[in-house]
């Protein structure tokens, strides 16, 4: 029979997370949310789990799991969870904590991603200019030279040609929002609490 290990809650987690207004403790495990997400085939942890845990302590089982990175912010769960539990915002704020406490992470791909899409809406004053983001990511994924010796450059260029003629790429930069002022607030905001614990944008 195989050892069963021994667990190290770290109570703070649960009160980390109220102290940021995501309490997870009312979950009475109906697993609505989880029922509803759109990914978890590619999830090593459902979504009720990652909340399960988070309530238990389990810092490090959620502070490294994959769900964080692969949930996509499309906040079914949190709209579903009969408790109004924010679990959107809880996925987003374990995220940042990972990053903060420099845990591995285990798709630095899609953590970069992450990375360059914020980026990306803060450039864009809150809106997303696609041919900005890709260029940007194409850029800090390292793989720039790797596909211009291939020719995977060539071939990016020509699917982005298809999708901008069936009209799902804009190559202009986006309208002007009216609240541009308050984004860079968050943003501004957001910067100066992880520069105030010791991370940032990378
Ligand atoms: S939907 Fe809400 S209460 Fe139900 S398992 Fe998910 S987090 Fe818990
Ligand atoms: S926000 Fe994340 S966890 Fe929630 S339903 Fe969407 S992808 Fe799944």
């Amino acid at each position: 029979m195989d050892k069963v290990p021994i667990l190290e809650p770290s109570f703070e987690l649960p009160e980390q997370l109220q102290d940021a207004h995501l309490s997870v403790s009312a979950c009475y495990q109906c697993r609505k949310c989880s029922s509803g997400c759109p990914l978890t085939f590619a999830m090593d942890l459902l979504p009720d789990q990652v909340i399960r845990l988070s309530l238990l302590g389990q810092e490090e089982q959620v502070l490294g799991c994959t769900t964080i990175w692969v949930c996509s912010s499309c906040e079914t769960c949190t709209t579903r969870c009969p408790n109004g539990i924010d679990i959107a915002g809880v996925m987003d704020w374990l995220k940042e904590t990972a990053l903060k406490r420099g845990v591995a992470l285990p798709q630095p791909a899609v953590t970069r991603f992450h990375q360059t899409f914020l980026r990306s809406v803060r450039l864009g004053g809150g809106r997303l200019p696609e041919a900005v983001l890709l260029g940007l990511y194409t850029l800090r994924s390292g793989q720039f030279l790797k596909k211009l010796w291939s020719g995977g450059l060539f071939s990016d260029l020509s699917l982005g040609r298809k999708l901008r003629q069936r009209g799902r790429l804009r190559l202009s930069l986006p309208h002007r929002l009216k609240g541009v002022k308050e984004i860079r607030k968050i943003f501004n905001g957001a910067q100066m609490k992880a520069q105030d614990s010791g991370s940032g944008e990378k």
